[in-house]
């Protein structure tokens, strides 16, 4: 964070008015799981108040056509990352541990600084980019209209994801439809972007009626709602993963939550899936990170799955979240977090594998199961090692200038 307050997100907030002007274009939001715990304290509200319904209203009010739910992209995430894993364990297809890859900040960090693991990372895309070209192509399909006209539009609470949409790898709709200039995600706009527009055009966003994200790619897993957590990405893929190989119900006491969830800049704990023992890690904070991993070289441990999200507490406590000011900003993490999870205890379909629009589009669109080749094709990223930084001669990166000195 420049303690000068000078290095701020670009807003794109005109160029989704203009879309949301132009009668030839049909405005696509989807919201990420942590905007809906954060977004309410723009408003005066408590920290990590779950204010979902009236998100979804505002952005009807702002002109959305359509709000969708990234939750339901992170289902499709680890219905893909989870498969991986089960290749890599069982089938001994793939290196160990696997890394997550949602976090394009850690994606990033891994290509300039840690290029050896770049093997290790899923080549599943994070739960943004596998919503988006599946907007513009089965959703637009389901609804008859024409994905030339899409505009798409995320709400997140990370600002590494303006970059992340920019990547050349994520144009799986323009090859999918062969126009090359389609993106699969047009915008982003943060969390604090989001409540400035809404401010803007003088919404009482607290007495809005609350409202439900539309029923196609609108529905998720107690899974899905909890990847705005450290240590949820993990949590949910053992969920799934679980299922995939015993098919039973996950039980509750598959995670140690106590070993597993909370602030510790790593947890980790065995996790026992049919007659494998898994060895899983979740760790937050590229400083954390780096001392794990000295960890784990200089004792030789072996994992066979790691989470890696950037910021502390994961996306709930992303760059582009309501800023709250140290020392509360534990507090307001912690709240944020409690609320993902006290929303997963609500929901009766806790895994990904089990939500029925999850099984519907894998049975209509991608071929009738996670790794299939069209599901490679618009859901994976294998471009990875062409994207190592060139560093300088001492290893160092290019500098960049403060603009304030
Ligand atoms: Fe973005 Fe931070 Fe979440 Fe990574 S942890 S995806 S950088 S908000």
């Amino acid at each position: 964070i420049c303690p000068f307050d000078s290095i701020n997100e670009r807003s794109e907030i005109d160029e989704v008015k203009a879309a949301i002007a132009d009668p030839n274009k049909i405005v696509v939001f989807q919201t990420a799981p942590a905007v809906r715990v954060g977004l309410g304290e723009e408003f005066g509200m408590e920290a990590g108040t779950f204010v979902e319904g009236k998100m979804v209203s505002a952005l009807r009010k702002l002109g959305g056509d359509y709000v969708l739910d990234t939750n339901f992209g992170a289902d499709m995430t680890i219905m893909e990352e989870a498969s991986e894993l089960i290749e890599r364990v069982l089938h001994g297809d793939g290196t160990l541990p696997q890394f997550t890859s949602c976090c394009p900040a850690w994606v990033k960090f891994a290509e300039t600084f840690y290029p050896e693991f770049l093997p290790n990372l899923s080549t599943a895309k994070s739960p943004i980019a596998m919503q988006a070209p599946t907007q513009k192509t089965y959703f637009a399909e389901k609804m008859g209209i024409d994905a030339k006209q899409i505009v798409a539009v995320c709400v997140t609470p990370c600002t590494a994801k303006k970059f992340e949409i920019r990547r050349e790898e994520m144009n799986a709709s323009a090859e999918y439809w062969n126009k090359p200039d389609m993106r699969d995600t047009d915008y982003c706009i943060t969390t604090r972007e989001l409540a400035k527009w809404i401010r803007a055009e003088e919404i009482s966003f607290d007495e809005l009626e609350d409202s439900t994200f539309d029923p196609l790619m609108g529905e998720a897993s107690g899974g899905g709602i909890i990847f705005g957590n450290t240590g949820g990405v993990m949590e949910s893929a053992m969920r799934a993963a679980y299922e995939m190989v015993t098919n039973e119900d996950a039980p509750n006491t598959l995670i140690p939550f106590q070993e597993i969830r909370g602030m510790e800049g790593a947890r980790e704990a065995d996790v026992v899936i049919g007659d494998k023992t898994l060895h899983v890690a979740a760790v937050h904070g590229t400083g954390n990170l780096r001392k794990f991993i000295d960890h784990m070289r200089a004792e030789n441990i072996h994992y066979d799955f790691i989470e890696v999200m950037a910021c502390r507490g994961g996306c709930i406590g992303g760059g582009g979240q309501p800023r709250v000011k140290l020392p509360q900003a534990d507090k307001a993490r912690e709240a944020r977090i409690a609320s993902l999870y006290t929303r997963d205890s609500e929901v009766k379909v806790k895994t990904a594998c089990d939500n029925p629009q999850i099984q519907a589009l894998y049975n209509e669109f991608f071929d009738g199961k996670p790794l299939s080749d069209k599901a490679h094709k618009m859901l994976h990223s294998h471009h990875f090692v062409s994207r190592v930084a060139d560093l300088g001669p001492n290893g160092a990166c290019t500098p960049v200038t403060c603009p304030t000195s």
